[in-house]
C-alpha cells in the first residue's frame, strides 16, 4: 500500500496522541502474531514531529546570542522497528539534533523496556544538525553568552517533551511492523572534506585539508514490502551537518532533514532516515552559503540513494542483534592543583582548560579520571554489522575498523547514544586542536582524553561482535 508521507504522519501523530497503549490497530496486525513469509523481516516505521513551538536557542554553534526566529524546515524523529515479538524487537531511532544525552537514551530505554525493548536493542541516533534545539545536557559550555533563566526553562520544556516524543515513535514503529524485506547496498558522496587544516603536522585552524583522510561510503538500508514498494530507507553519510551558520538562527535540518525530504518526495509513502558516520572532522563543502548549499548537497544524496536503490541490493534476512558496553574512557591525565594554576595563566585552549578545572575543584568536586562512552553493535545474522559510537568520532575510528574487520559487512555509525565529548584518535591527539582540547571544555569535559583511547574503543567493538564479523579482513 502506498501512503501519502503526509497522511502517513498526520495518521501516526492521531494515533500516538489518541492512542497510544493500544496501538495503531490498522498497522502492525498482519506482523506481529501470524507466520512470516519466507525471506521477511517484520519491521515498523514511524515519524513524529519535534519541530520547537517556541522560540529556543539553537546548539552547535558559540556564537548565537539570541533564540530562533523562525522555523525553515521541521524536525522530526523517526524510528524503525525490527523483529517480531517473539524475538528480541530492536528499535533504531533518529533525531534532527546537535546531540543527545546518555542520561535521555537511558531514559527512553527505562521506558520501552516496557514494552519489551531491551537495553541493547534500542539505539538512539541524532543528525548533528547545528540548527536545532538546544538540550539540557549536550554542549553545556556552546555558548559565548550563556542562556538566560528564561531560557534555560524552554529548554528544559522541550527535553522533556522530546523524551515522551520519543518513546511514542518507537511505540508507533513496533505497532507498525509488518513482513518486509531488507537489502542494503554501500555507495559514494564526495561533499564531505577533512576540516582539520595542518602545518608541520601540527593543527592550525579550521578549513579544508584536501590531502586529509575522509570516509565517503554512503550505506544505504532499504525496506520494502512484499509487494515491492519502497517503506523507508536508512542511510549514513559521515559529514558534519554544519552546511548552515552560526549567523542562520533559524530551525533547519541541514543537508540530513533536506535529503530526507528529498528522498520522500522521489518516493511518495516511504520514509527516511539519516545516521552520521565519524564526521568529527569533516564539514559539508561548500558551507555557509544558505540553503542553496543545502540543497547541493541534500541532492547528491538523494540521487546516490537512488542509484543504489536502483541497482540489485544485498539481502538482509534476519533482525538484529543488538550488544552494548559503556566503556569507562580515560583522561589523559588528572593534574595538580598548582601545575593547573600555572597553566591557568594561559590564553589558549589549554589554560580556558585548567580554568574550568580549578572552578570543579574550588566547587568541592573531584576531577573525574574517566568518562563514560558507550560503544554498540547491531548484527543482521552474519550479513552485516551495524557499530554505533558515542559522540563526535574522527574519521580514523572508521577507516581503521573497516581496514581491520570485513568492510563489505561493516557499518558504522556515531553520535549515537550520547553526545558528550569528541572522540580524537591517535593520530588526531599528535597533531593537537579543536577536536582533541577545545570542545572537550564546550562539552564541559575537564581534560583530553588518553591515548589509549583508540584501542580501547576499537578493541570494545571487536569484542562485542561475533567471531565471524570481528575477524581480521583477508
Ligand atoms: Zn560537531
Amino acid at each position: 500500500m502506498t501512503v501519502d508521507p503526509k497522511h502517513l504522519r498526520t495518521t501516526l501523530i492521531a494515533c500516538l496522541t489518541f492512542a497510544v497503549m493500544v496501538g495503531c490497530a490498522s498497522a502492525g496486525a498482519s506482523g506481529r502474531g501470524g507466520a512470516v513469509p519466507p525471506g521477511t523481516v517484520p519491521v515498523g516505521v514511524a515519524a513524529i514531529d519535534i519541530t520547537p513551538t517556541e522560540p529556543i536557542r539553537l546548539s552547535g554553534y558559540g556564537d548565537r546570542r539570541a533564540p530562533s526566529d523562525s522555523v525553515a524546515q521541521r524536525l522530526w524523529a523517526k524510528a524503525l522497528a525490527f523483529g517480531g515479538d517473539g524475538g528480541d524487537p530492536a528499535v533504531l531511532i533518529t533525531v534532527d539534533l546537535v546531540g543527545i544525552p546518555l542520561s535521555m537514551t537511558e531514559e527512553v530505554a527505562r521506558r520501552l523496556a516496557r514494552a519489551g525493548i531491551e537495553r541493547e536493542q534500542l539505539v538512539v541516533s541524532a543528525t548533528h544538525t547545528h540548527t536545532g534545539p538546544t538540550l539540557a545536557g549536550v554542549l553545556p559550555g556552546i555558548f559565548a553568552e550563556p542562556m538566560s533563566t528564561e531560557q534555560q526553562a524552554v529548554v528544559r520544556r522541550y527535553s522533556e517533551q522530546l523524551v515522551t516524543k520519543l518513546e511514542q515513535v518507537a511505540l508507533a514503529a513496533l505497532a507498525d511492523r509488518r513482513p518486509a524485506h531488507l537489502g542494503w547496498s554501500q555507495g559514494r558522496v564526495g561533499f564531505a572534506a577533512n576540516r582539520r587544516v595542518l602545518r608541520e603536522g601540527k593543527w592550525t585552524g579550521f578549513g579544508v585539508n584536501p590531502e586529509g583522510p575522509v570516509d565517503h561510503d554512503l550505506p544505504v538500508l532499504r525496506v520494502t514490502d512484499p509487494g515491492g514498494a519502497l517503506r523507508a530507507v536508512l542511510l549514513g553519510y559521515a559529514s558534519h551537518a554544519t552546511t548552515l551558520a552560526g549567523k542562520d538562527n533559524f530551525v533547519h535540518g541541514d543537508w540530513p532533514g533536506t535529503a530526507k525530504e528529498m528522498i520522500e518526495r522521489r518516493h511518495p509513502g516511504a520514509v527516511a532516515l539519516v545516521t552520521i558516520g565519524a564526521a568529527a572532522d569533516a564539514n559539508p563543502e561548500p558551507r555557509n552559503g544558505g540553503v542553496p548549499d543545502v540543497l547541493r548537497h541534500a541532492t547528491q544524496i538523494a540521487d546516490e540513494v537512488d542509484r543504489l536503490l536502483g541497482a540489485p541490493l544485498r539481502p538482509l534476512t534476519t533482525a538484529p542483534r543488538g550488544r552494548l558496553r559503556l566503556l569507562q574512557l580515560p583522561f589523559e591525565r588528572t593534574p595538580p592543583r598548582p601545575e593547573l594554576e600555572r597553566r591557568a595563566q594561559k590564553s589558549d585552549a589549554e589554560g580556558l582548560l585548567a580554568r574550568a578545572a580549578l572552578e570543579r575543584l574550588g566547587r568541592g568536586e573531584a576531577m573525574p579520571a574517566t568518562v563514560a562512552y558507550p560503544v554498540q553493535t547491531w548484527t543482521f545474522g552474519e550479513e552485516l554489522a551495524m557499530v554505533f559510537l558515542g559522540g563526535e568520532v574522527v574519521v580514523d575510528y572508521a577507516r581503521r575498523l573497516k581496514s581491520e574487520l570485513d568492510a563489505s559487512r561493516l557499518w558504522v555509525n556515531a553520535y549515537s547514544n550520547d553526545v558528550a565529548f569528541y572522540v580524537a584518535s591517535k593520530r588526531v591527539m599528535g597533531e593537537g586542536g579543536y577536536e582533541v582540547d577545545r570542545s572537550m571544555l564546550f562539552y564541559g569535559q575537564p581534560a583530553r582524553l588518553a591515548p589509549a583511547t583508540e584501542d580501547l574503543i576499537v578493541d570494545a567493538v571487536r569484542a562485542l561482535l561475533p567471531r565471524d564479523l570481528a575477524r581480521t579482513a583477508r
